[in-house]
């Protein structure tokens, strides 16, 4: 194969084309390294590549990139010129050295589409927290460090994260962990205390989950999006399509390869259908469903998770991780997806109006 330098060069590739190329990706582990190349072969060749060109990474539309920033009604005080060359000093670690410059305006843009309040939680956070660049987006509260994958600026949606989402989530981190002291325990959900609701982010958190059927919740929801209906639509015949076309892998007569032709143009076409869903749910439904997780044990299908064991332990025996985790999603939401935020905020209205009680005090009291 000459259209690859490595396989994961080639993987790589594969993965940012289309949702078919994803599906032989998804399989791979179970392939021979034959099949695997025998397949993505095949599946270039009818792309209308010839052997030995490099693939191009698929133009990700703009229109599909999640959330655009809202414009707020309040008027907004721009950034000035110093603030955003702060912004990028902070950032330029990650976002610079691996010539991410474009992705680092838009993250600067971001931010100074948010409201005068958010906009200086953030400024003021990157200047007490360092941001580094790291395999695994994280937040340490006792090193005051953001470490942020760029990986997960890749692609819109694959992880359960608009754009860029995955950094303001840290960013969440951080504010809540900057609220008294650096450790668990003196974080913002934990301690503030609402003037409206005189309780703290964590106790309101589980009281209203308490009233929650998450299953049914689940249910409902991806009902209303149709997922039941494309899973059973597409999953059935893809595992048959797929079958299929290995047992015609061997020959190479026209008839048999016109056969196998036909057999990945349906199969694109059914994934690209299922995956479409599957992204959508797990960008609109991964705060929700990590809520689900903390609370019964159960994530949303399709989405991905913390594990349970990840909320179980907090310092006080409470539901601690879970507000630090609410406040991050939530945090990410509200700058990054619209959709999330609004679903937070209908099944959470308490503890999502004690989390803005939070970003309205910290950000004029200082
Ligand atoms: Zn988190």
């Amino acid at each position: 194969m000459a259209w690859i330098r490595s396989k994961n060069d080639h993987c790589f590739n594969v993965l940012r084309l289309n949702t078919a190329g994803r599906d032989i990706i998804r399989r791979a582990p179970q392939m021979s390294d034959q099949q695997l190349e025998q397949e993505l072969d095949h599946y270039f060749h009818n792309k209308g590549w010839r052997s030995g060109e490099r693939v191009e990474p698929k133009q990700v539309n703009q229109n599909t990139k999640g959330k655009e920033p809202s414009q707020k009604e309040v008027p907004n005080v721009r950034l000035t010129d110093t603030q955003r060359s702060k912004i990028s000093d902070k950032l330029s670690q990650v976002f610079k050295k691996a010539h991410k410059t474009k992705e680092l305006k838009e993250v600067i843009e971001t931010i100074d589409n948010q409201s005068n309040e958010v906009k200086k939680l953030i400024t003021e956070t990157y200047n007490n927290v360092h941001v580094l660049p790291s395999k695994n987006s994280v937040y340490m509260p006792h090193q005051k460090a953001i470490y942020f994958d760029l990986n997960s600026i890749r692609e819109n949606g694959e992880n359960g994260y608009s754009k860029n989402e995955v950094l303001f989530h840290e960013t969440g981190h951080a504010i809540d962990f900057n609220y008294k002291g650096e450790g668990r325990g003196e974080t913002a959900s934990e301690n503030y205390i609402s003037q409206k609701y005189n309780k703290t982010l964590e106790v309101m958190l589980a009281e209203e989950a308490r009233t929650l059927d998450f299953g049914k919740i689940e249910k409902e929801l991806y009902t209303k999006e149709g997922y039941y209906k494309i899973k059973e639509e597409t999953q059935p015949r893809l595992k048959e399509l797929t079958k299929e076309f290995r047992s015609l892998l061997r020959s190479s007569s026209p008839d048999i390869k016109a056969k196998r032709d036909k057999i990945q143009v349906e199969r694109e076409v059914l994934s690209t259908k299922y995956f479409d869903t599957t992204h959508k749910l797990q960008r609109k439904y991964s705060s929700l469903s990590d809520m689900s997780q903390a609370f019964t044990g159960n994530k949303f299908e399709e989405n991905g998770g913390h594990g349970i064991s990840y909320f179980s332990a907090g310092p006080h025996g409470t539901v601690n991780k879970s507000a630090n985790e609410f406040f991050a999603e939530t945090f990410s939401s509200k700058v990054r997806n619209d959709e999330s935020y609004e679903l937070t905020k209908k099944y959470f209205p308490k503890t999502t109006g004690i989390f803005e009680e939070i970003l309205k005090v910290k950000g004029v009291s200082k």
